[in-house]
């Protein structure tokens, strides 16, 4: 009743899960890129499983990803299917919306230099934007339980990622389709985000995902269905994987911090001192999460200097 269909990306990390689940009303989950060979490998997918794209009558969008989602509105369209996505990304498919100029405050105040910001912003996105259809789209805030005549799909708002994203579990058959928050072979990375009633200040990513964690952790799943890569059979294993990867890397950043205060964007490029390109964003954000984790249990401070935040152990000189 499932069908797990890999589509084709341009990003690294290949292709993304979208997954049928063929009872009525028929769902897609993620439906994936918007691209020719993508959009054509979902509809032979579709056709394989016995399925034409008019009978979808509901995608559920696990986050605001371009990867992910980025078919839903041609999708939407052509099968007349409603959108169901958590009330956080909405906003992220508004045509005016720029994920990285939202961000820009926060990359100064990590200390992150002008003409990197400008490198980064300035690396085009092979997707285009992705786009809501004009009409049915049902915005979720998690808890819902979307019905299907033989199974039910509980709506699990897990942050951290993205401040809406959220997972899916059938609970008939233990079954959770994890989007990005839950991964075979990588961690996702805790983004930088802005808290929506007060852009100025940043969500603690790192503790909302942490957060999700010790709520999986106590879910009786038999099988996890990523949104990239293999399916995970031991689900408390997986999450006590992520567990041990957040805690590593607290002790790691915060021994950067032993000898010397630093702003973000250094102590990146003292753990990552390789990156490049658009990884550098992912490298600051992943590094201010945990900054921030440290700061709130009190093994770090915090130090404002015109504008860029320095951070040093707590206790230290
Ligand atoms: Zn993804």
């Amino acid at each position: 009743m499932i069908c797990k269909i890999p589509v084709p990306t341009p990003y690294d990390i290949g292709p993304v899960n979208s997954y049928l689940l063929k009872s009525r009303p028929y769902t897609l989950i993620d439906p994936g890129p918007e691209t020719a060979e993508g959009r054509e490998y979902l509809i032979r997918s579709l056709a394989g499983a016995g399925v034409r794209i008019e009978e979808i009558e509901r995608i559920v969008l696990t986050h605001s990803h371009t990867d992910h989602c980025g078919l839903a509105r041609w999708m939407a369209e052509t099968a007349g299917a409603k959108v169901y996505v958590h009330e956080r990304e909405i906003p992220k498919f508004g045509r005016d919306y720029d994920y990285l100029k939202e961000r820009i405050p926060f990359l100064l105040e990590a200390g992150m230099p002008p003409k990197w910001i400008e490198k980064v912003s300035s690396i085009k996105n092979p997707l285009p934007r992705p786009e809501l259809p004009e009409d049915g789209v049902v915005a979720v805030q998690g808890g819902e339980i979307l019905d299907m005549e033989e199974c039910s799909l509980q709506v699990l708002h897990l942050p951290g990622h993205s401040s809406g994203h959220i997972c899916l579990y059938e609970r008939e058959g233990q079954n959770l389709f994890s989007g990005d928050f839950l991964l075979k072979h990588i961690s996702p990375n805790p983004l930088i985000e802005p808290v929506p009633e007060n852009p100025r200040c940043r969500l603690e990513s790192l503790r909302q995902y942490l957060d999700g964690l010790s709520i999986l952790e106590k879910m009786a799943v038999r099988v996890v269905w990523p949104g990239h890569g293999e399916n995970i059979d031991d689900c408390r294993e997986a999450v006590s994987k992520a567990q041990k990867h957040h805690k590593d890397r607290l002790e790691v950043v915060l021994s950067v911090l032993d000898n010397k205060s630093m702003n973000t964007f250094q102590a990146m490029q003292v753990i990552y001192p390789q990156i490049k390109d658009f990884e550098v964003y992912l490298g600051v954000s992943e590094v201010l999460a945990h900054l921030d984790y440290l700061c709130k249990e009190g093994s770090a401070v915090c130090e404002n200097r015109e504008g860029v935040l320095y951070y040093r152990r707590n206790g230290a000189n």
